[in-house]
Parts: structure tokens; sequence; C-alpha cells
């Protein structure tokens, strides 16, 4: 198998591949999503790529009114913002990521603690292609 490095770029990359990736440091087994190349916790530099589930809960969020331009292309403005958030998953890490599937002009509607399961939002071509990580409710 190919080697890639523990950085965003990787990241992204296998999130182009519809996988959600993190690193666990060899030594102390903590774990790191988006993945980090030396371990926080122990210093260590030994790392390995662990696939995640892709499942977890709602842990925060903020509806956003007004997005970049990319999300303005998507229809989202004042009148539809659009929701980011903080997913706690599974393996007990919390990734940021779009929040698709609940109504971000009722703030009051979205629930901490939603169970959610990842979603690969595919957009743009080509060289410009990019991958957005995000959830829904599952
Ligand atoms: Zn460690």
């Amino acid at each position: 198998m190919e080697v890639r490095l523990f950085n965003d770029i990787s990241y992204e990359r296998f999130l182009s591949e519809d996988t959600l990736m993190g690193s666990r440091c060899r030594k102390c087994g903590a774990l790191f999503a988006p993945p980090r190349a030396m371990c926080i916790k122990c210093y260590g530099s030994e790392m390995e790529w662990v696939e995640m589930k892709g499942r977890g809960k709602l842990a925060a969020f903020t509806c956003i009114a007004i997005g970049p331009p990319f999300m303005i292309k998507e229809g989202y403005d004042r009148k539809h913002p659009y929701v980011s958030g903080v997913v706690e998953l599974e393996e007990g890490v919390k990734v940021v990521a779009r929040i698709e599937g609940v109504d971000g002009s009722k703030p009051e509607d979205i629930k901490i603690g939603t169970p959610l399961e990842v979603q690969f939002l595919h957009r743009g071509e080509g060289a410009n292609s990019t991958t957005f990580l995000a959830f829904k409710p599952s």
C-alpha cells in the first residue's frame, strides 16, 4: 500500500475516497482525527492509520447564515442557513463537519446528542474537486 503522510492532505484524499481516517499512536493508543503526525499525549511519532466507522453524535453546532461563496452557490443564505457542527465519533474523537438533513433555520429543533452517520459530499470537478465531510441523522 502507498504510504500516506499523517497530514490534512492525506486526510482530504481519504475523504475523496469516501473514507474517514484518523491516526493512532502506536505507543499510547491515542487517536486523532484529522490525523496528527505526532502524539500530543506522549510525544510519540509512530502513528498508524485507522479507519473510523463514521458514526457518532452531535456534540455542538452553529447555524451559519453568511457562508463562503461555494455555500451560497449551493443555495444557502440568510433564509437557509447551513449547519456546521462538532461530531463526537464512537471512537471518542471529535471532528468538525457539515451537518446535513437538519433545518438550519430552526436551531431549536436541532438536538445535541442526535445520532449521526457520515456522508461524503463531493463538489467541483477535476483539479477543483473537493470532498466535504458531513454527517446526517442516522
Ligand atoms: Zn502517544
